[in-house]
């Protein structure tokens, strides 16, 4: 195993051999599998853990269209479909409970132009996702009210794929993980303010040095200008944050209905009964953790969509900020000529079914290990020329 520093001691002061910046759901699946490697690691997180984008509560786990192939939607799939064993892992190691289950998916259908589109993806799901999962086109769905009748008026599409899962219960059994994990220290309440490339160590905001190994930035919409300074470009270049609300309901419905989606709208049920209504995506906001209006036209349609849902009381509403990398696939992998500094951000708005691939990936750069192929459109250098190419062309 190639360990960078791995065990060493600088300046009196143990370094450990990773060091991670974000307590999200992208930076405790990378300590979780960090230390399952075996690699010493300090997490560092601002607030509390979970308190980003990761500390909502829609938790969809849905896959890319089936069409048009390529090697990020490759990615998705095999990190959704390997999810499942995680969690069943992760929650027999804890004795947490993660609320997961593969629910499917419904995408009413209200044109003939949609209907058509849909058909046409039929062979392509069965070709790229093979045999173990559906992805068909019905007149209706199968549930009353869900989604509404008139909404499916050219029929639905049913797939057997997509998955929900509690996102508080996911973070709070990764937290149980670590908290039990030797080689493991976990700094909350402070923040990493600057890194050093080449010196290999990173200023936090409490006032002391962490010397590292390998250091990853997994701090949601602030890891974009720590990464694009380690790479010496604009702090602006490499992503931004799309802001996002979404609603609470206290439905009582059956836990087993599936995910319903249509246009932007997720109507997801949870495992106690309680359905997740999301979301808006803003570029444009003032305030970051608001709610308004806007939410409550999510929640009209949503309750139009699915009218089990017509009369549930709002239980909670909700906003975070999601990370989306200028290239809009997610950012992994070392920083071009700083090598020791990863990026894992930008998992936009399927982090939850990607973070724990990502971080293997990331496991297998430092380790040596064999694990997952990172994608291409990933690469920070992917990034980086898409910014370069849209800043050319304005
Ligand atoms: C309304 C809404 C609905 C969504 N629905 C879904 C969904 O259904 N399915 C899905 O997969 N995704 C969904 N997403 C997207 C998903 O929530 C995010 O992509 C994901 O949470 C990002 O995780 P992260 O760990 O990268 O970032 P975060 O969760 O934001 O974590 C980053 C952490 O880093 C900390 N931090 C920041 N700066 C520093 C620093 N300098 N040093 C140390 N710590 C720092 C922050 O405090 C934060 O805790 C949704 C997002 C929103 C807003």
């Amino acid at each position: 195993m190639a360990r960078a520093d791995s065990g060493a001691i600088r300046g009196g002061q143990a370094v450990p051999d990773l060091l991670i910046a974000g307590a999200g759901v992208a930076g405790l699946w990378l300590a979780v599998k960090a230390a399952r490697a075996g690699l010493s690691v300090m997490l560092v997180e601002r607030g509390n853990p979970g308190g980003g984008a990761s500390g909502g509560f829609l938790g969809a786990l849905m896959p890319h269209n089936p069409e048009r192939w390529n090697a990020k939607k490759d990615f998705q799939f095999r990190a959704l479909v390997d999810l499942e064993a995680e969690i069943t892992r992760l929650e027999a190691e804890t004795g947490q409970f993660c609320a997961y289950r593969r629910v499917g998916r419904l995408l009413p259908l209200t044109t003939e132009r949609a209907r058509k589109a849909a058909l046409e993806q039929v062979p392509e799901a069965r070709m790229n996702w093979g045999a173990g999962y559906d992805f068909d086109v019905n007149h209706a769905s199968d549930h009353t009210r869900w989604p509404d009748i008139l909404h499916t008026s050219h029929g639905v599409v049913r797939e057997t794929l997509s998955a929900r899962i509690s996102p508080t219960g996911l973070i709070g059994a990764l937290l149980a993980r670590l908290a039990v994990m030797p080689g493991i220290e976990l700094r909350f309440g402070t923040a990493v303010e600057d890194v050093s490339p080449h010196h290999r160590m990173a200023r936090l905001t409490d006032g002391s040095s962490v010397s590292f190994g390998h250091i990853a930035l997994a701090n949601g919409v602030d890891a974009f200008p720590l990464i694009a300074r380690a790479a010496g470009l604009p702090e602006t270049s490499l992503g931004s944050a799309v802001k996002g609300q979404a609603a609470l309901l206290d439905a009582k419905v059956d836990p087993g209905l599936p995910l319903v989606y249509d246009d932007g709208v997720y109507v997801i049920a949870h495992q106690n009964g309680h359905v997740a209504v999301g979301s808006t995506s803003e570029r444009d906001f003032e305030d970051a953790h608001g709610t308004d209006e806007r939410l409550e036209h999510v929640v009209a349609r949503a309750r139009k969509l699915c009218p089990l849902i017509k009369h549930a009381a709002v239980i909670r509403r909700w906003a975070g900020l999601r990370p989306r990398a200028v290239g809009r696939d997610p950012m992994l992998g070392p920083v071009p000529g700083a090598p020791a500094v990863l990026a894992m951000a930008g998992g936009f708005k399927i982090s939850f079914g990607i973070a724990h691939r990502m971080a293997d990936c990331l496991i297998a750069g430092i380790t040596g290990i064999d694990g997952p192929e990172t994608p291409q459109s990933f690469s920070i250098e992917w990034h980086a020329a898409k910014a370069a190419r849209s800043s050319t062309a304005t």
